[in-house]
């Protein structure tokens, strides 16, 4: 008998070994482990292609044919007994017992909405119930309509390189939700009451600023509207947010596109006006909560409304300073963390 026929033999008797010896594996990962001792890398076939070399040249041609063969026939011996496991699993599970429908399910965990946009959420809803109806803007703004419709300065330090993300010379994401009261007039005749919510970037990044924050403006235009609408219409959206006794004050205060222009102060929540020693108001009794005024005329003028005939006001607030009062949070950065352990408290 010569070398090739006593290799031969010995891959078919490596085929019925691994033949029997799978019959006696109960498991994918058992199966593949007996395989491997054959076919595997350092498996007793392997091992024995490799003494193709110690055949005369004449012969290697059909020792090379025997050894595919006869790995073909060891795959093929692998996979039947995979699926015969596979449809004995299947078969033990169909007579098994049926499926405990008293057990008590998975449960998923369940996301809770961002405190930015709970408060959002509440402030809009104040607003809704005031009237106000919900306009939305983009969020990279031409310098036109986020600086010069309302009567910014070309030397205001907001319009400069250092405070805001220019992505050209003329655009930029937006600063403040402002452009979104812009682009309303412009497109609708008075008179006009919207809120408008939404995300703005600044060059800030602190303790108590972010370089992407969150506002909400409003801004109601009509006849005949005055100061004291103004007031009045603020009282009642911030005691709707922060409780129906919250003292309300308003200060003098300068925004381009508003004369006068205001800050809205609320009684501290924290010391309830008790003031010593409270961090939060510094001992003020007071927080400043937003920014409002009556719409300055060169901004009429720029959206084609006439000043002569109409008036209105405008105000904003700032949604992540609003969170951090009402859950009393200190550092802003902690609500972009996104930290699971953090969120889940509110
Ligand atoms: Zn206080």
């Amino acid at each position: 008998m010569g070398l090739i026929d006593e290799i031969g033999e010995r891959l078919d008797a490596l085929v019925r070994d691994l033949e029997s010896s799978l019959q006696g594996a109960r498991s994918d990962d058992d199966v593949r482990a007996r395989a491997a001792r054959i076919v595997g890398k350092k498996g007793e076939l392997t091992a024995l292609e490799k003494r193709i070399r110690e055949v005369p040249p004449e012969d290697r041609r059909e020792l090379g044919r025997r050894i595919n063969e006869a790995k073909a026939r060891a795959d093929r011996i692998v996979e039947a007994r995979l699926a015969a496991l596979r449809a004995e699993a299947r078969r033990r599970e169909l007579e098994g017992p049926a499926l405990d429908v008293t057990l008590p399910g998975r449960p998923r965990r369940i996301g809770s909405l961002h405190p930015v946009r709970q408060c959002e959420e509440e402030l809009l809803d104040a607003l809704q119930a005031l009237g106000f109806e919900v306009a939305d803007g983009p969020e990279i703004e031409t310098t036109a309509f986020n600086f010069w419709k309302l009567g910014f300065a070309p030397d205001h330090p907001a319009t400069c390189m250092q405070d805001s993300f220019y992505l050209r010379d003329d655009v930029l994401l937006r600063t403040h939700t402002s452009p979104i009261q812009v682009r309303e007039m412009l497109s609708h005749p008075p008179p006009v009451r919207i809120a408008a919510p939404g995300t703005v970037y600044r060059r800030d990044d602190d303790v108590t600023h972010s370089p992407m924050f969150h506002q909400i403006e409003g801004l109601l235009v009509d006849e005949d509207v005055t100061f004291a609408d103004m007031k009045g219409i603020l009282t009642l959206f911030v005691r709707r947010v922060f409780g129906p006794d919250t003292p309300v004050r308003l200060r003098p205060s300068y925004f381009p596109f508003t004369e006068p222009s205001g800050e809205i102060d609320i009684g501290c929540l924290i010391c309830s006006g008790r003031k010593v020693g409270c961090r939060v108001c510094k001992g003020t009794g007071w927080l400043e909560v937003g920014g409002c005024g009556m719409v300055h005329p060169v901004v009429f003028e720029n959206v084609g409304y006439d000043p002569e005939r109409f008036s209105g006001f405008a105000f904003g607030m700032g949604v992540d300073r609003i969170a951090m009062l009402r859950f009393g949070i200190g550092d802003i950065r902690l609500l972009y963390e996104n930290d699971v352990r953090f969120l889940r408290q509110f």
